[in-house]
C-alpha cells in the first residue's frame, strides 16, 4: 500500500539554488558540473566540492538513478521514505521515495525522478521505482 503523500514544505531558494528551483518548476532536474575537474555534484554549490574551482555550470540530469540507501519513517503521521539516490550522472542526493509500496523497495533498484508539489513553493524532486 502506498501511503498518502505528506505535505511538503516549500523549499527555500538562495542565489546559489534559484535556477535549480526554477528548473524543477519546469520538470527538470539540474546538477552542478565543474568544468575544471569534470565532476558533477549535488546539492548545488557555486564552488566545486571536489577541486574548489568556481568554474561550475548547470547541466540537466536524466532523472534516472539507483536507490543507494533508504529508511522508512513509519512513526510519522504519514509514513514516508528518506533515501539517498545515486543519479546516473554520478552525484548522490538525499530525497524521498514516493508513489510505491515501501515494503517492496530494495537497495540498488532503478528509480526515476518525479516532481512533488510543495506548499506554495517550487516542486521538490523525489523518486519512484521505474
Ligand atoms: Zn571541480
Amino acid at each position: 500500500m502506498a501511503a498518502k503523500q505528506r505535505k511538503i514544505p516549500a523549499p527555500a531558494a538562495t542565489l546559489e539554488t534559484q535556477a535549480y528551483w526554477e528548473a524543477t518548476a519546469k520538470g527538470k532536474l539540474l546538477v552542478r558540473h565543474c568544468t575544471a575537474c569534470g565532476e558533477k555534484h549535488h546539492y548545488p554549490r557555486s564552488i566545486c566540492p571536489f577541486c574548489f574551482s568556481d568554474k561550475t555550470e548547470w547541466t540537466e540530469a536524466s532523472g534516472k538513478g539507483t536507490l543507494y540507501s533508504f529508511s522508512v519513517m513509519r512513526r510519522a503521521a504519514e509514513p514516508y521514505v528518506m533515501a539517498y539516490v545515486t543519479l546516473a550522472e554520478g552525484p548522490t542526493m538525499m530525497t524521498n521515495i514516493v508513489d510505491c509500496d515501501f515494503d517492496a523497495l530494495k537497495v540498488g533498484q532503478a528509480v526515476k525522478v518525479v516532481f512533488v508539489p510543495s506548499e506554495g513553493g517550487a516542486p521538490v524532486p523525489m523518486f519512484t521505482p521505474g
